[in-house]
């Protein structure tokens, strides 16, 4: 091995070997590597046993789109094999410091992380290669929705909201997200010209909450307990998740808001239905700041909220909505999705969205053509 005895740090010298032995990598001897492999699955197993086993049931099912992309791709189990292996290769040079950095979780993740980024850069330089790995072991509720949950990590055919990765290329970026770009019922869009009309009241049925927020790379979201749900035209649609976008990407008559929030709900059969929440600047809202409150300090992270929380004091005081059928707003755009937009807005205080705004200052995809859909307008 070329690692020369230097003066440089001993978790440097085991990058340093990761690095070479990527350079090099061909097919390496796979050797049991039991005792780093706790490790690398910590900040999951940490998670767990705390999750409700309903939760965990709900996670579970919203996280088969991403298992199925896992499917998808062939060649996944070798390379997640293949990183596996150079783990274990590198570790039999650096044991006696790895073995006091196990005694150090943080230590030892950052370690990962180092040669997870070393890796995933020498992948990039060999043609695409999806990091399948990271994926598969990513922070779980962050999926929870699709939506603008869709957690995918800072990798190859990642998206964002500005930029080449930004919204006019998404369907660039991934044959998954063709739709962004062909599809004929996207959201969101300049709500206008509805037809006024008697709409039926949605029957809001939430309660006080288990929750966890999580900063997912693409905004806050709210992973809400399951047994909050909403009852619309004789459907009914679990709460999963709620998120926030600044400014708001929904425009009503022309108008965009300070920021929106978004309510996901899944029926069985997995349709979305999405009650968005215009903000508007005013007073402070007590269940956002309990939100603020618990917000993790590292990205990808699920942080436990406190108290419960009640869904209930995110909604306005009146009901009427405006509604239409569109998609998601973030990759890969799925359509069928049934919006309902609540007429009156609610408030945040100027210091609570400019928490937010801290965070995210614009992750907002713009308004979509409308075409011929119809718009109904609650009166
Ligand atoms: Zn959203």
């Amino acid at each position: 091995m070329p690692l020369t005895p230097c003066a440089l740090p001993e978790r440097f010298r085991a990058l340093a070997l990761v690095a070479s032995l990527i350079g090099g990598l061909a097919v390496v001897p796979a050797p049991a590597w039991s005792s780093e492999a706790p490790a690398a699955a910590a900040p999951e197993a940490s998670i767990k046993p705390r999750l409700k086993p309903e939760l965990r049931g709900e996670a579970q099912s919203a996280r088969g789109e991403v298992k199925s992309e896992a499917r998808a791709e062939p060649k996944a189990e070798a390379k997640a094999d293949t990183k596996a292996d150079t783990k274990a290769e590198a570790k039999p040079e650096v044991k006696p410091e790895l073995k006091v950095d196990a005694k150090e979780p943080v230590s030892m993740a950052e370690l990962r992380d180092m040669i997870e980024q070393k890796v995933s850069e020498v992948r990039s330089t060999r043609g695409p290669a999806p990091v399948v790995r990271l994926k598969a072991k990513g922070p779980r509720g962050a999926s929870a929705a699709g939506s603008s949950g869709a957690a995918t990590p800072t990798r190859k055919g990642n998206w964002s909201h500005h930029g080449d990765t930004g919204p006019a290329h998404w369907a660039q970026l991934k044959p998954e997200f063709a739709l962004c770009g062909s599809g004929q019922r996207q959201s969101p869009i300049d709500i206008r010209d509805g037809i006024p009309v008697e709409l039926d009241p949605i029957q809001f049925d939430y309660k006080l909450s288990a929750f966890r927020v999580i900063d997912n790379g693409h905004t806050v979201q709210v992973n809400v307990e399951p047994g909050n749900r909403i009852v619309v035209n004789g459907r009914r649609f679990d709460l999963v998740q709620f998120h926030f976008h600044r400014p708001s990407e929904e425009k009503l008559n022309g108008r965009q808001f300070e920021m929106v929030a978004h309510l996901e709900h899944r029926d069985l059969e997995g349709k979305l239905a999405v009650v968005a929440v215009l903000i508007d600047e005013g007073k402070a809202h007590p269940l956002v700041q309990q939100v603020w409150n618990n917000l993790p300090l590292e990205k990808h992270t699920e942080q436990p909220g406190l108290n419960a929380l009640d869904p209930n004091l995110l909604l306005p005081e009146r009901r009427q909505y405006v509604t239409y059928m569109g998609s998601m707003t973030t990759p890969p755009c799925t359509e069928g999705v049934l919006w309902m937009v609540m007429k009156e807005p609610v408030t945040l205080s100027r210091q609570q969205i400019g928490i937010f705004s801290r965070l995210y200052p614009m992750n907002a995809r713009p308004v979509q053509p409308t075409g011929d859909r119809l718009i109904k307008d609650g009166q």
